[in-house]
Order: C-alpha cells, then structure tokens, then sequence
C-alpha cells in the first residue's frame, strides 16, 4: 500500500447497510487499529450514530491514541452528501432521508467530520493508496450487490451539481433490458452485478441447464456466495461460464464508453465477484473494451483489480478528510 502524509492520525469509518467498519491511522495512512461492528439501521438514526462513534472511540483505544491528537474524520455512508451541508441525502440501505450525519457525528465524536458517497470514497482511496497509484485520472468501477462507482478528474472526485456524480451502475447498456432498482431498464448494474449474476443462474438452474452449482449450492446452505462461483468457473461449468462472461462483457461496454467520454487513464475494478474471480473475469472486460472503445481513447489504459479490499472506502475516507483540510 502507497504510504501518504496526512495532517496527523486519522480515524476512517465506512458505514455500510449492515456494518461499519472503522479504522485508525498514523500519519502516513498506515492503519494502526480496525474494528468492524454493525450498523444496525432498524434501530434509527441517532442509535447508527451513536453505534459509529462507540466503534470509533474502541479504535482509539486500540492503537493506543488520544482523541485530542486526531487531525480528522472522514466517513463513507451508502448515499449522495451534499458536500455543502454534510447531509446524506438519500440511502435505500439505511432507511435514511435527508439526514445531516456530519452534523451528529460531530457532536458526538467532538471531533471534526467530512462524509461523502461510500463508492466516491472506496475509489479516491484506490486512487490514493491502491491501484490508482501514479495516475492523474481514473474510474473505479466495484461490483457488489449493486454496482457503484467513482471518477477522478485531475485528480479529484467528479461529484457534479447535486452530488451524485460517478453513477456508473446506472449506465444503461441494454435499452428495455432487465429492471433494475432505479426502476429503470437495463442499467449496468441490472445485467452485471451480483443480484443479476445469480437471476441469471437460478433462472439457469431452473430451466433445467446441466451444470454442478446444483451439487456445489447444496455444500453451502443454497447460498451464491463468491467462493461456490469461483469453484464452478474454475472447473469450466459451462451456465456458470456463460453468465459470468456475459456480465463481464456489459462490464466491458460500459467501461468502453467511459474511456471514449472521460478519457480517463486506469480503471479499477474491484468487490466481491472480482476478488474472486478477476483472474478470470478481467481479461473478457479487458476483451470488449478492446473491441467497442475507440482504438486511440484505449491506447495505454490500464484497466486493474482493486488493491484494498474491503479497507478501499475507510481509507478513502481518512483521504478525504485530509483533503477537506487542506
Ligand atoms: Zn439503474
């Protein structure tokens, strides 16, 4: 990991829709404490808060630092702030509507607060301390259950007028394709993310497709994790193969627009599918973005997995904050 210089120790939080994952670092990024706990949303807003800043206060304590001697917080929730007022503005994961987590982190904490989106936040530390490193410009692209995404420009996020920049998800590839949770059609992430991944398996399956996911998903609770994904490409489970590389393919294309419109340098691809598979997968995105990126616009672009893990938005975060104080 790329080390940086940061104003002094900082405590990076990435609240997620069921955990919140907290770390403290030195002055040079290096992480000296990480916690993880759960975010609990059913519970309300004040009881997520509440739960952030007990996470926190147990990683100072970990790395044996006093709160007085943090510089910052920075802290990535799942939805658009407004980088003005610091409210999260909208989070389907959470349950959130307009509230002004900045606001109440700080009153809890005492400490100073900078939050952005989780996604914005997972590339700008990819961009900083990960696979971004040396580049001016970059798109980081992160397959989950959904699909999230970043652009950096000159080396800063692309946010735009309302915050809510970097939706590369909600690109649509397939005009009339699948629905998807925006409620509409055939965006990215309705064809390439994980939830799209397993529709098109089990509908697979459920067709009467031979493959051995039968047999696999029986070994592990009936569940689509990564890891029985993993096993059935690797063994070349011609259902598994194909919906894997058609998600990859879309994964492509849109990466191939991105390039055309932005220009951009490196894109980083990065969650769960991909840190399984990317060996595999990488190559077919690499493959159709060769073929539907102009030639010129492709020439030297580095399209690479992610390097943090799930660290990318905590460090992301703490990056954040520096710059905020800058
Ligand atoms: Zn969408």
């Amino acid at each position: 990991m790329k080390k940086i210089d940061l104003p002094g120790p900082m405590i990076g939080i990435d609240l997620g829709g069921t955990k919140i994952f907290t770390v403290v670092t030195d002055t040079r990024g290096k992480v000296l404490a990480a916690a993880k706990t759960e975010s609990r949303p059913e519970k309300g807003v004040d009881a997520v808060i509440k739960r952030m800043a007990v996470a926190a206060q147990a990683a100072l304590k970990e790395a044996g630092i006093k709160k007085k001697k943090i510089a910052a917080v920075g802290l990535g929730v799942p939805s658009p702030v407004d980088q003005k007022t610091g409210v999260a503005m909208l989070s389907p994961n959470l349950g959130w509507k307009k509230v002004p987590v900045v606001r109440m982190l700080t009153d809890q904490l005492g400490l100073p607060v900078f939050a952005d989106n989780d996604v914005n936040l997972g590339t700008l530390g990819e961009f900083t301390m990960g696979a971004g490193r040396g580049a001016r410009d970059l798109v980081g692209v992160f397959v989950g259950t959904g699909i999230g995404g970043g652009i950096v420009v000159n080396r800063r996020l692309l946010r735009g007028l309302n915050s809510t920049g970097g939706e590369v998800g909600h690109m649509i590839v397939v005009p009339d394709g699948p629905l998807c949770g925006c409620s509409n059609r055939g965006c990215l992430e309705a064809v390439a993310s994980r939830t799209a991944i397993t529709r098109d398996l089990l509908a697979g399956i459920g067709h009467g497709v031979p493959t051995c996911l039968r047999e696999l998903l029986r070994d592990s609770d009936n569940k689509l994790r990564s890891g029985v994904l993993s096993k059935a490409y690797r063994r070349g489970d011609l259902l598994t193969v194909e919906v894997m590389n058609r998600a990859a393919r879309y994964l492509g294309i849109a990466t191939a627009s991105l390039i055309n419109v932005l220009g951009t340098e490196r894109v980083v691809i990065g969650g769960g599918v991909f840190e399984a598979l990317g060996d595999l997968l990488l190559p077919v995105v690499r493959q159709a973005v060769h073929e539907h990126a102009f030639d010129t616009a492709a020439d030297g672009v580095g399209i690479v997995p992610a390097r943090l893990g799930d660290r990318a938005v905590a460090l992301g975060a703490v990056v954040h904050a520096a710059q905020c104080l800058e």
